[in-house]
């Protein structure tokens, strides 16, 4: 990726730390998914888990079928800010939610038959009318990080072949999720395993959701497989197919923002900065991965190195050693990429440290969508 010329956002005067999204990269990929679902006829969904910037929904509604959520609250957010189809997966849902959801969803997929016997009635008596389905373990994944690979051992991730039912009255679809960041020849090599072995089940459905991890707006995935793929399991079991990619529909569409505030020493130059690996990149340090900051290199590469940190009290704060061709000063900005995917949702105010701005670069000007302050780190505790 050449992020340095996808950049022209002037960020001079841009209070900092802050999100920055970019309306033209995130149409750029919803364009593309909306091309596929022209198509192949398949439907495909935010996943909101990874991209809740309910701001720049109405920029992507037209080219996208709708939402999918984790939960009550995510699916209050896509029926109230998205519209259009709004589906839900949780591994068990309580009785409280559930009521709720009823209000909210098109689609409600169930993690094991026990939730679905549960539920299933009350499915039945609801004044909307919901399609119901069946997440499966279809016991092959090829993801490297146990985090996230839905298919290991003791996962409780979906049904797996040997506890599927034989009575599947009542039930429209099968949800399989067991990718991450991937290409679209897993994809590919998940059906050749899946297929088989839940055809039974598979026939009798009316759709099948291929989940996330779809990395469909990737410069090097593969489009045309993805697109045989849907084709294969629309004409052989004559369904409707969906997806629910989160990443791709936000990938590599906003940046973090953030400022140098001082350079201390020692044993190396140290740049310690307003945003944190632990409060506004988690996935740094959770995932791990090394983000790309624009005109950097890697420790060395460069003339001049230094380690980035938070400034947060965590000894561990720290977002990696990059270099650049320049010394670092205080007060000069530094633009993280790729951020607008699950960084934002997944920050938070330890350490009483504040929230990034959340901002959106469309029409040639930055529009802060909002600024945080004390009232949010108050208000979520008591
Ligand atoms: C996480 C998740 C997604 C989105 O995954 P991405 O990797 O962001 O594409 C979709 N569906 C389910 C059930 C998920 O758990």
């Amino acid at each position: 990726m050449d992020f340095e010329s996808l950049f022209d956002i002037p960020i001079d005067d841009l209070h900092t730390p802050c999100y920055l999204t970019d309306a033209r990269l995130l149409q750029k990929n919803t364009a593309l998914l909306k091309q596929i679902q022209q198509r192949t006829g398949c439907k495909i969904l935010l996943a909101q888990k990874a991209f809740s910037m309910f701001s720049a929904y109405p920029l992507i509604r037209d080219d996208l079928a709708g939402t999918t959520a984790s939960g009550l609250f995510e699916a209050k957010l896509g029926r109230e800010h998205f519209g259009k189809e709004v589906h839900v997966f949780s591994p068990a849902y309580t009785q409280e939610d559930f009521t709720q959801l009823l209000e909210l969803c098109d689609h409600i997929v169930f993690n094991s038959f026990g939730q679905w016997k549960k539920y299933r009635q009350q499915v039945q008596d609801a004044t909307r009318n919901i399609s119901c389905g069946i997440r499966i373990n279809p016991g092959y994944a090829e993801v490297e990080t146990d985090l996230y690979n839905p298919c290991i051992s003791g996962s409780r991730m979906g049904v797996p072949l040997e506890q599927m039912e034989d009575d599947f009255a009542g039930l429209d679809g099968i949800h399989f999720h067991t990718m991450c960041e991937q290409n679209s020849d897993v994809l590919e090599r998940t059906l050749d395993h899946m297929l088989p072995q839940f055809d039974k089940w598979l026939k009798r459905c009316k759709w099948v959701n291929f989940g996330g991890g779809h990395h469909i707006t990737r410069p090097d995935y593969d489009v045309e497989r993805l697109v045989r793929c849907i084709e294969r399991v629309r004409d052989t079991y004559g369904v409707q197919v969906y997806l629910e990619p989160g990443e791709a529909v936000a990938l590599n569409a906003g940046y973090l923002v953030a400022t140098v505030l001082d350079v201390v020493h020692n044993g190396m130059d140290i740049a310690i900065l307003d945003a944190s690996a632990a409060c506004h990149m988690p996935d740094v340090l959770e995932m791990p991965y090394r983000p790309h900051i624009l005109y950097s290199g890697t420790a060395g590469e460069k003339a001049y190195t230094y380690r980035l940190a938070g400034n947060t009290c965590l000894a561990g704060d720290v977002i990696g050693d990059y270099s650049f061709d320049h010394q670092l000063q205080a007060g000069e900005k530094l633009v993280f990429c790729d951020m607008a995917i699950y960084s934002m949702v997944k920050n938070n105010t330890f350490n009483g440290v504040p929230l990034p701005d959340i901002a959106l670069y469309q029409n040639g000007h930055i529009d802060l969508v909002k600024r945080f302050g004390y009232a949010d780190f108050e208000g979520r505790l008591s």
